[in-house]
């Protein structure tokens, strides 16, 4: 599986599954089933409540935790000194982990300082409770005051897919070595319908799942689709194994609606 740098320690594979609504015994038959495919990287979080279903598919895989990468996040209301820390803690014995890969500041809060959030993680980073520091949903705003701090900020997880091409947060997070992740990457379905999307791939004889995420990783964005289908979640592990055109991903470059999928009603897109 191909990765990109995270930070001067860590990698982080280039695809991941996407573990939103997934719950019970579908959840641990999904997160084993994308484990026998390949798939190294899982994207959890707090909110999701399928931590300890997402540990038991991969102790029944068999394979080693250091081969796994785990994403978490903290929910919003939690990542003030002392919660976030007791937060991290919690996740580690629900996840049956020492560490966690990449944890995530999972929506950012305006009534909570991100020096104080930054910090908290830092301290868990030295602890060796997690590997790397992350954030999620934060607006180039956002990481400017994120990066006052001076703590290395890894990766920025937010919506990201061809009919919403954040293109100025794209170019913002390239120039101060942040990755993207892209979690909804199909827009939930949406952007599969999308006519150059389905051009593309017919011209390649690959499926719409398969051309954005190929897009998507050639752009060096992490993509995390979620899927409780065996077949599809084969498909979208089958997105790499062959190279988009270059006229293609500028093609599809000027695709972008804003059509955004995600807006609870805390989000802080306009800051
Ligand atoms: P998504 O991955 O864009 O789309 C998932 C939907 O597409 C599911 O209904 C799935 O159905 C279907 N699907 C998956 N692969 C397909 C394929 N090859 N062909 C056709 N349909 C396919 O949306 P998402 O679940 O919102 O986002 C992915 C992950 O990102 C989440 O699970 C979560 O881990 C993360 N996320 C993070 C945040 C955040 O605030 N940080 C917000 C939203 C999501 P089936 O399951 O039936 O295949």
């Amino acid at each position: 599986m191909k990765t990109f740098p995270l930070n001067s320690t860590t990698y982080i594979p280039a695809l991941g599954l996407g573990t939103w609504k997934l719950k019970g015994d579908e959840c641990v038959s999904t997160v084993l089933k994308a484990l026998e495919i390949g798939y190294r990287h899982i994207d959890t979080a707090d909110a999701y409540e399928n931590h300890q279903e997402v540990a038991q598919g991969i102790k029944q895989s068999g394979i080693k935790r250091e081969e796994i990468f785990i994403t978490t996040k903290v929910w919003h209301d939690e990542i003030n000194e002392p919660n976030l820390n007791k937060s991290a803690k919690r996740f580690l014995e629900e996840l049956q982990t020492d560490y966690l890969d990449l944890l995530l500041i999972h929506w950012p809060n305006k009534d909570i300082p991100i020096t104080e959030s930054l910090e908290e993680l830092n301290i868990l980073k030295q602890e060796g409770v997690i590997k790397a520091i992350g954030v999620s949903n934060f607006t180039i705003h956002h990481l400017q005051d994120a990066l006052k701090t001076g703590i290395e900020v890894a990766s920025n997880q937010v919506e990201f897919h061809p009919s919403l091409n954040q293109k100025e947060l794209k170019n913002f997070c390239d120039q101060n070595k942040i990755v993207i992740t892209a979690y909804s990457p199909l827009a939930r379905g949406y952007d599969l319908e999308l006519p150059v999307i389905k051009d593309l791939s017919q011209k390649y004889a690959k499926t719409p799942s398969q051309v954005i995420l190929n897009w998507l990783v050639n752009k060096g964005i992490v993509a995390i689709p979620k899927s409780s289908s065996p077949q599809r979640l084969l498909e979208n592990f089958q997105s790499l194994d062959w190279q988009i055109d270059s006229a293609d991903i500028e093609l599809i470059d000027t695709i972008n609606e804003n059509h955004r999928t995600v807006t609870p009603v805390f989000a802080e897109f306009d800051y």
